[in-house]
């Protein structure tokens, strides 16, 4: 019997398809101007901005190309680390919390929660299934929970919560799932997976024993030999669909013998 359902967040659980047009690179060197004036408050004396946010920029560019070739996950901490140890900053020991709560994780303008999802999870919710939240972020979770507070979602919706930063791999590596699966006391045949990404959510989930559905958006892209258990269009077409392959669930009911 169905025990829990585990999402994916960005373009499953949020919806980026009406965000406001953004210029990243400008985006990301003023979120690091606010840890560099930190660094150099401490003491350090440091290059002019501009050269250390090109480093900046360079260094996260690199830390994702070799993630998504090795599926270890890069960290924004360690990126920071990296960075202002090559100018001289002692790393060893210290507590990357300040930088990283200066760095900040804010809700990018036109950004939303899908309309349907508050009344899906609390329908889930009511008939006891555990929710839980596993997304390629590199920030901690504690991170994208402060985006999701903004967004109104209470992050203890959700009784696991894993971002690939804090477990150290990113979908569609087993261990994150296996990490989830184990935060939430449940075997992958008791919990489905629901992604927007057919490679890493569908696949991965799928690969690490879970039924995986895709949420469908336009943006998603096919990859060959990737088959999802199901898609929807919209979160409210989970329930009537736990409800054919879980008959009872909402009950709590044994599911139906297989023909
Ligand atoms: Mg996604």
């Amino acid at each position: 019997m169905i025990k829990a359902v585990l999402f994916d967040l960005d373009d499953t659980l949020i919806d980026w398809s009406q965000r406001e047009e953004i210029d990243w690179d400008a985006f990301h060197r003023q979120r690091l101007r606010t840890v560099y004036d930190l660094v150099v408050a401490e003491g350090y004396p440091l290059p002019d901005f501009e050269v250390v946010a090109d480093q900046y920029v360079q260094m996260t560019m690199v830390a994702w190309a070799e993630a998504n070739q090795t599926l270890e996950a890069p960290h924004l901490g360690r990126v920071l680390a990296a960075l202002f140890r090559q100018h001289g900053v002692p790393i060893n020991g210290r507590d990357l919390t300040p930088w990283l709560r200066a760095y900040g994780s804010p809700v990018i303008p036109g950004v939303r929660v899908f309309p349907e999802v508050p009344d899906v999870l609390a329908m889930l919710r009511q008939h006891h299934l555990r929710l839980g939240i596993v997304t390629n972020a590199y920030q901690p979770m504690w991170m994208r929970d402060g985006e999701l507070v903004a967004l109104g979602l209470p992050p203890d919706l959700f009784a696991l919560r894993a971002s690939a930063a804090d477990v150290g791999v990113l979908k569609p590596h087993p261990a994150i799932f296996q990490h989830a699966l184990e935060g939430l006391g449940v075997r992958p045949d008791e919990a489905v997976f629901v992604g927007d990404n057919l490679a890493a959510d569908v696949a991965g989930a799928q690969r690490a024993g879970m039924r995986a559905i895709q949420r469908v958006t336009p943006a998603a892209a096919p990859v060959p030999d990737v088959r999802p258990d199901a898609a929807v269009h919209s979160l409210a077409e989970l329930l009537p669909l736990l409800d054919d392959w879980y008959p009872g669930w909402r009950n709590g009911a044994t599911p139906r013998r297989q023909p």
